[in-house]
């Protein structure tokens, strides 16, 4: 169904075709030139990261998270079950098994506070996920973490350019994940990022990127040959994703600050219905700066947000839930998990809707779909 207001629209910021055409001609869209290189070394400046290296996709880089890391058969890793595969996927290919934590019911983030009781001698490894662009109690994870020797991996899929007390997210944690898919803030159709905070993991991390060789080595004259050396796969992109990042990442504010004017007109047109109590609005915790990734309301039950989901998509407006529970799918059940484990996660999970929100929506369009929302609401 085609919606007169969609869900979101990928923004072109202008010059990503002369820069594809640059790439072109200077004759290299293979991996690791000039645009790559510079998109690199933006996020590394800008977010005070020792190594970011660009990959196909957040997914790609979470699987070099937990390669890196050596998770494998035997071990624990912990994460909210609020989130998308991806988190989980990545260390489960390699046999880890996944340990699932209930969130907070403000920023539907891992709560901190059940952190420890989800720690047993086989936890390796916390992933938790920044929501909506908005961080998780990273100081508390990162304290609990270091107390019980486990490595963190952020996933700030959602989390670019989104700050907690003052630190970037995916700038904490041993690691993080950024993803640049057409759905995120910041888009080259597909692609990603690994943030290195380690710097220990630096030299493997090449490795396993580059199809377990260490090619890299060999480009920086370290050494005469390059062979197999380690396990890796293709996380390499091509230089055509990252010309057209780098005119995505040269308005990195730009875009933040027009998102914003888009999340604040939202916020101030549903404040008497959050007042009300007829819905509520997201949550911003002082010390987080957000992206303003997405906008989204939790209505009072899962039946009124379903039947808003509804009348929103026949009135053509695109609007969508998030996320079916990890622990109540197909293979969340293989793990032993079942409805139930986790409350707060099903209870949110079912009452909250996103809606439209992307650099050109224009206030006409907002009002529009805060109109179908009054007149369902207010029936
Ligand atoms: C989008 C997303 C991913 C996956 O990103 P890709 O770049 O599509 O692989 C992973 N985790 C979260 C939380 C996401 O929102």
């Amino acid at each position: 169904m085609k919606h007169r207001i969609p869900f979101n629209k990928p923004f072109i910021a202008g010059k990503e075709l002369y820069y594809i055409a640059q790439a072109v001609t200077l004759g290299n869209i293979g991996g690791d030139g000039q645009f790559t290189k510079s998109c690199s070394r933006l996020l590394e400046d800008r977010f005070h990261i020792p190594r970011v290296m660009l990959t196909p996709s957040c997914t790609a880089a979470l699987e070099m998270a937990a390669m890196l890391l050596n998770l494998g058969p035997g071990d624990e890793v912990i994460l909210p079950s609020f989130t998308f595969v991806s988190t989980a996927n990545a260390f489960v290919r390699l046999g880890a098994r996944p340990v699932f934590v209930d969130i907070r019911p403000d920023t539907l983030n891992m709560d901190e506070t059940l952190l420890e009781q989800a720690i047993t001698e086989r936890t390796r490894a916390i992933f938790p996920v920044h929501y909506a662009g908005i961080g998780c109690a990273m100081d508390s994870i990162m304290a609990i973490a270091r107390k019980h020797n486990l490595r963190v991996v952020e996933d700030a899929a959602q989390g670019v350019n989104s700050f907690y007390n003052r630190r970037a997210l995916g700038a904490i944690g041993d690691l993080g994940a950024y993803s640049f898919h057409e759905t995120k803030n910041y888009i080259c159709g597909e692609g990603g990022a690994l943030c290195i905070n380690d710097p220990t993991l630096i030299e493997r991390a090449e490795i396993i990127r580059d199809k377990g060789t260490n090619r890299q080595q060999f480009f920086r004259g370290e050494v005469d040959k390059y062979s197999w050396v380690d396990v890796g796969s293709s996380y390499v992109p091509s230089e055509i994703c990252t010309a057209f990042l780098f005119a995505q990442l040269e308005l990195l504010d730009e875009i933040r600050t027009r998102r914003r004017s888009k999340y604040d007109y939202y916020h101030e047109r549903f404040q008497d219905f959050d007042q009300a109590g007829l819905l509520k609005r997201p949550t911003i915790p002082a010390n987080c700066e957000a992206n303003y990734h997405l906008y989204y309301v939790i209505l009072p039950t899962a039946k009124t947000r379903d039947a808003l989901m509804e009348h929103l998509n026949e009135s053509g407006i695109h609007a969508i839930f998030h996320y079916v529970p990890l622990h109540g799918s197909t293979m969340g059940r293989q793990f032993g998990y079942q409805p139930g484990d986790l409350p707060i996660t099903e209870d949110l999970s079912a009452r909250l809707l996103r809606l439209p929100l992307y650099y050109e929506i224009t206030p006409a369009e907002q009002d529009q779909v805060v109109s179908a929302v009054r007149r369902f609401l207010l029936g």
